[in-house]
C-alpha cells in the first residue's frame, strides 16, 4: 500500500489549489481512503465526472489502459480494443492519460488492493452473522418454546441456510 500512495501522493502543491466542491479523489471502490492526488492528476477531470447528475460510471481495462462510460450496474463491459471485461472504478476517479504507465499501475494495484479488502470485509461480516445466528437460534431452543419463537428460530434458520448457500 505504500508504494500505491508514493505514485499518488498528496503533496503541498495541490493542497494549495482551491479544492473542488464534488471530491474529485473520492474513489468508488468502497474506499476508506481517497487516491490522494498527484501534481500530475491533481485537477484532472478527463473523464471524471463532476456534478452528480451523471449516473454514468468509468469501466477500464487495464491491459489496454482504456476507459469507457456505462452504468454502474452494467453487466459484461467490455473494451473496445482487446475485448476482455473491464473494471468499474466509479465515477469520480479520474482516468490518468493512456501514456501515465506508472499512474495506470497504481491505479490498477489500488483498484485491486481495494477490492480484496471489500472480499475480506464481506467475508468477515458474513462469519459474523453466521455465528451471531447460530448462537441465537441455541439461545432460543434452549428456551421453552412459543409461537414467536418457534416462527424467530423458524426465520432465522432460513437467513443462516442462505448464508450458508452463498
Ligand atoms: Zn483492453
Amino acid at each position: 500500500m505504500q508504494s500505491l500512495y508514493r505514485l499518488y501522493p498528496s503533496n503541498a502543491s495541490c493542497a494549495r489549489r482551491p479544492r473542488p466542491k464534488t471530491p474529485v479523489f473520492s474513489i468508488c471502490l468502497s474506499a476508506s481512503k481517497p487516491l490522494g492526488c498527484s501534481a500530475a492528476i491533481c485537477g484532472r477531470t478527463s473523464l471524471a465526472v463532476k456534478g452528480p447528475t451523471v449516473s454514468n460510471y468509468a469501466w477500464v481495462c487495464f491491459l489496454c489502459r482504456s476507459a469507457a462510460r456505462r452504468p454502474g450496474d452494467a453487466t459484461d463491459v467490455r473494451c473496445r480494443s482487446c475485448g476482455k471485461s473491464c473494471e468499474c472504478i466509479g465515477y469520480k476517479t479520474p482516468i490518468p492519460p493512456k501514456s501515465k504507465l506508472q499512474e495506470w499501475e497504481a491505479l490498477r494495484r489500488l483498484y485491486y488492493c481495494k477490492k480484496q479488502q471489500g472480499l475480506a470485509r464481506r467475508t468477515r461480516d458474513r462469519v459474523r452473522r453466521i455465528h451471531s445466528l447460530e448462537k441465537e437460534i441455541l439461545r432460543l431452543e434452549s428456551v421453552p418454546s412459543n409461537p414467536g419463537r418457534t416462527k424467530a428460530v423458524k426465520l432465522m434458520k432460513k437467513r443462516l441456510k442462505a448464508l450458508l448457500d452463498r
